[in-house]
């Protein structure tokens, strides 16, 4: 998937070596521990990312009074299901697809999103190309950046983040979905799906 790229990336061996350098530093100055560097990547390996959307989505999908909570207060209702909201998800709200409209998430100031719900940000998210042209031709970008088609009778919605309040999306339950589990509902819930730059799974695939 060609992402938008107008600030070169940096290959992951520069990533990692940075990285190292710094943890090195750091634990050397006595500012972190090994243990707590250990810890944090626990946290945004194992505990925080788009999963816990998805299982929320997948709730939503399933569950009218949770899928009301989750639009009426995003955060309480993910505190709901035991998932911490510390993590940048402090004001999240979620923002609901419908035949209509389609929403797509934004920060245009700086890279703002709610880690607590999906995970770190996508390097492209964070990229002036995506933050400035999304403004501008949401339609053009999902289509070309993205290979998303939104149909032309379907309105597309952006929301800007920011630190105060982070975005992010209910996509609409895939088709012929009726007999599944939540967990099987929620494994159809993607990533890009809840910042509005991708579909859904299908059954099928
Ligand atoms: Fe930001």
């Amino acid at each position: 998937m060609a992402k938008p790229t107008d600030t070169p990336l940096r290959s992951e061996e520069e990533i990692s070596a940075r990285v190292k350098a710094l943890e090195s530093l750091l634990i050397e100055k006595g500012v972190m521990t090994t243990e707590a560097v250990d810890r944090m990547a626990e946290v945004y390996e194992n505990e925080v990312g788009p999963h816990l959307g998805a299982k929320a989505v997948a709730k939503a999908w399933v569950n009218p009074e949770f899928k009301k909570r989750l639009l009426e207060n995003a955060t309480e209702a993910f505190q709901e299901l035991g998932f911490r909201t510390g993590l940048q998800g402090e004001d999240m709200r979620v923002v609901e697809d419908t035949d209509k409209v389609h929403n797509t998430v934004v920060c245009t100031l700086c890279s703002c999103y709610p880690w607590a719900a999906l995970g770190l940000p996508p390097n492209w998210y964070k990229q002036p190309a995506y933050r400035a042209r999304m403004v501008r031709e949401p339609r053009k970008v999902l289509a070309e950046d993205f290979k998303f088609t939104v149909p032309n009778d379907v309105e597309i919605r952006l929301w800007d983040s920011s630190s105060e309040l982070r975005y992010w999306v209910l996509p609409q339950r895939p088709a012929d979905t009726d007999g599944l589990t939540e967990e099987q509902l929620a494994a159809l819930v993607t990533r890009d799906s809840m910042i509005g730059v991708g579909p859904t799974r299908t059954v099928a695939s």
